[in-house]
């Protein structure tokens, strides 16, 4: 099996014959739910292409798609091979893109959908957890150069050994961020459901704020501390590539949050968000060595989120999607271990935290106020992060919001 465990970032080369006028424009689930919504989708891709933009865009699978197929294969076997399961949700993506296209044709434009692997996404055998490795997007450029609007299917790619694979869930956002780098695209636009990144979560935070622009490391943050707005991994891309992000409404014309360089912001907020995720699996581990456990875990393919060791005892945290695997590699090692799974965890976020002293303390504070017990605490120079029980999250969150006056 060929992993890239020591290459997180595609070596997508920005095409030296990029053409200006290039956009990426990517579409989420809840962006083509329905055939009305499709055909939405391809109105402003038809718009986009006719004020003279070369037109790539990457569509997700259509609403609940993604997770209704992963539900059939649970029907069929309790442990569907990780091919053939790759095989089947890959489909999603290409629905999607077909539909979309007939939509195109329709308004009178042309167009052409393509599968990731026709699309020239090449990516390493992981199967369920691809990792882009490179981008040959000839296909692409060929018909950008026919005045085609191209749809990619997202979330997919070719494997090395020539098989289908899948990118993790909210993979679609990886594949439009690698491609805007690969095309040298003027920005990658994720059109989604919300108006942008927000302070917190808008669904659980009404009077969250809309943020006007981020840097690469809070968003980051963010996103691996549970603001599903934007995949993880397509943000480390974005960075290491410099794609400006654009993130927006499919259902409006309105500014969203733009994604760039820390050096380019021109002001700093101390606190841009409050972060959460309902649950969060917390290990501890006794009787081996960081070294070995971790080792043994990123062979795995586990995102271990965090970590601390205090004499002995390493405790860690891992997605609960990626339970069992942590639980068949722990039992190969025969350490002793125990599971928590009714945790969640609150993080506070901000760039302007570095250098203002006092943001934990009062982050303390609130949780205490608010009578809410955080048996695992983690921070970087921009994050405070807070496990929490899960009962408690939503409550953590809006309390914290309001301490930091983010509303
Ligand atoms: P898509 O289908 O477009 O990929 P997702 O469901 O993956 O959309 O992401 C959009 C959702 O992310 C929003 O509906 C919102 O509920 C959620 N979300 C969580 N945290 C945030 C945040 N801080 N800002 C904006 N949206 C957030
Ligand atoms: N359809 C996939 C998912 O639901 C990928 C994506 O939407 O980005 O995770
Ligand atoms: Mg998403």
């Amino acid at each position: 099996m060929t992993t890239t465990d020591y290459e997180a970032i595609p070596a997508v080369e920005r095409d030296q014959a990029a053409r200006h006028g290039t956009v990426v424009m990517k579409f989420g689930g809840s962006s083509v739910a329905d055939p009305g919504k499709v055909k939405n989708v391809a109105r402003r891709l038809v718009d986009a292409c006719e004020s003279g933009t070369r037109v790539v865009a990457v569509l997700s699978a259509m609403g609940r798609t993604t997770d209704e197929l992963l539900d059939l294969a649970r029907k069929i076997s309790k442990t569907p091979d990780a091919r053939e399961l790759d095989m089947l949700v890959s489909v999603g993506e290409r629905i999607s893109c077909a539909l979309c296209a007939m939509a195109i044709h329709d308004l009178g434009h042309e167009a052409i959908s393509l599968t990731g692997s026709q699309a020239g996404i090449v990516t390493d055998t992981v199967h369920g957890k691809a990792k882009i490795v490179d981008v040959r997007a000839r296909r692409i450029h060929e018909a950008l150069d026919r005045d085609e609007i191209v749809l990619v299917a997202g979330f997919q790619g070719v494997s090395s050994e020539q098989e289908v694979t899948t990118l993790g869930r909210g993979g679609s956002d990886t594949t439009a961020v690698a491609l805007a780098a690969a095309l040298g695209a003027e920005v990658c636009e994720v059109y989604t459901d919300v108006e942008g990144v927000y302070s917190a979560d808008p669904r659980l935070v009404p009077n969250a704020r809309k943020l006007d622009v981020l840097s690469y490391d809070e968003m980051l943050e963010m996103a691996s501390s549970g603001a599903r707005v934007m995949a993880v991994r397509s943000i480390e891309v974005a960075r290491s590539h410099n794609v400006q992000l654009h993130v927006r409404s499919t259902f409006s014309d309105s500014q969203g949050t733009w994604i760039r360089e820390e050096e380019r912001l021109l002001e700093k907020a101390l606190i841009s968000g409050v972060v959460h995720q309902r649950e969060e699996t917390v290990y501890r581990v006794e009787g081996t060595t960081a070294a070995r456990l971790f080792g043994a875990l990123a062979e795995a393919s586990i995102n271990v989120d965090t970590i601390v060791q205090t004499g002995s005892e390493i405790v860690f945290s891992a997605p609960v999607e990626d339970r069992s695997d942590a639980e068949h590699a722990l039992e190969a090692l025969g350490v002793a271990w125990s599971a928590r799974d009714d945790l969640g965890k609150v993080s506070v976020i901000g760039a302007g935290m570095k250098s203002h002293p006092g943001v934990a303390a009062k982050a303390f504070l609130t949780l205490e106020n608010a009578g809410i017990e955080a048996p695992v605490v983690s921070t970087s120079p921009i994050k405070i992060a807070c496990h929490v029980p899960s009962a408690d999250v939503e409550r953590a969150v809006k309390a914290l919001h309001e301490a930091f006056e983010l509303g």
